[in-house]
């Protein structure tokens, strides 16, 4: 048996994102700014994205097609609490480079498009953005498949137990697995940023198209349109993530579903007898 990490460990892990990230807090340039920013960020998305989940989940349960049984009131409660545990982490991360911006310091954000060419030519750059897309999902992807083996479940088991989740479900990770997805916030901080610079509208639209989708993808209803449209440009639907909560070792792209298409663990592109021999071959 390989190295796997222990509940224990796993625990001491999660706590000292939790609590040692806030502590960092104290050795940035000005802590006291460092924590307004924070606290002003964590209010901010619990007060935006919560009511936001509860209006998304208004709106599907008067419109939507419902795919499984709606969750217990007691799974509303633990999916708020790892929602709210995620933006926590998601603030501690964020806190740097928005205190960086708000200093006038050199950030790796611009609002000016041009500023983040490299280069002149419009055809190179756009290539470049989509390609930098491609590898971020990419990395999503594949920090999923890494979570669901053995050596790391601990950090992603909790969101599993979310077995037919809801939109409040939606950033219910853990300490570890938001780190390993919203990391790159720190990217900033490094020399290196000072080399490229990313628009801050364009990459800003991107994570709140992701952000939207995810509330979706977890809003355990379907809407006709919306599941006959987004899989055509391989992007990922409700349908296609409840099939990862119920199945579990299928489905693992976040936004893109052409990973799952690609790595062939994309159980919608099979057809239903191939679909069937798959699960029993995970199951035994
Ligand atoms: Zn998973
Ligand atoms: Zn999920």
């Amino acid at each position: 048996m390989g190295f796997v990490i222990t509940p224990k460990v796993g625990f001491i892990i999660d706590q000292s994102i939790v609590f040692g990230g806030f502590a960092l807090g104290l050795i940035s340039k000005n802590p006291l700014q460092w924590y307004e920013v924070f606290f002003k960020l964590y209010i901010g998305l619990n007060l935006v994205l919560m009511p936001f989940a509860g209006l998304v989940t208004l709106f599907c349960k008067i419109f939507g097609k419902r795919i499984q049984d709606p969750p217990k009131p007691t799974q509303y409660l633990k999916e708020i609490f790892e929602t709210t545990r995620c933006y926590w982490v998601v603030s501690l991360l964020a806190a740097w480079p928005v205190q960086r911006y708000l200093n006038g310091e050199l950030t790796a954000y611009t609002m000016d498009l041009k500023e983040s060419f490299v280069g002149d030519s419009i055809i190179l750059n756009t290539l470049f953005m989509v390609f930098f897309f491609l590898l971020v999902d990419f990395h999503t992807y594949w920090k999923h498949r890494l979570l669901h083996t053995r050596t790391f479940w601990y950090f992603h088991r909790n969101h599993h137990s979310f077995f037919d989740p809801s939109c409040f479900a939606s950033f219910g990770v853990s300490p570890f697995e938001s780190v390993l997805t919203f990391g790159p916030l720190l990217f900033d901080q490094l020399e290196i940023a000072n080399q490229f610079k990313l628009c801050t509208w364009l990459h800003g639209s991107v994570i709140l198209f992701f952000i939207v989708l995810n509330i979706y993808l977890h809003c355990g209803y379907t809407f006709d349109f919306i599941e006959n449209t987004l899989p055509k440009l391989f992007i990922n639907t409700s349908a296609h993530h409840n099939l990862h909560h119920s199945k579990t070792k299928i489905h693992f792209s976040e936004l893109l579903t052409l990973w799952d298409y690609l790595m062939n663990t994309g159980a919608t592109f099979y057809n239903k007898q191939e679909f069937q021999q798959k699960l029993e071959k995970e199951k035994s």
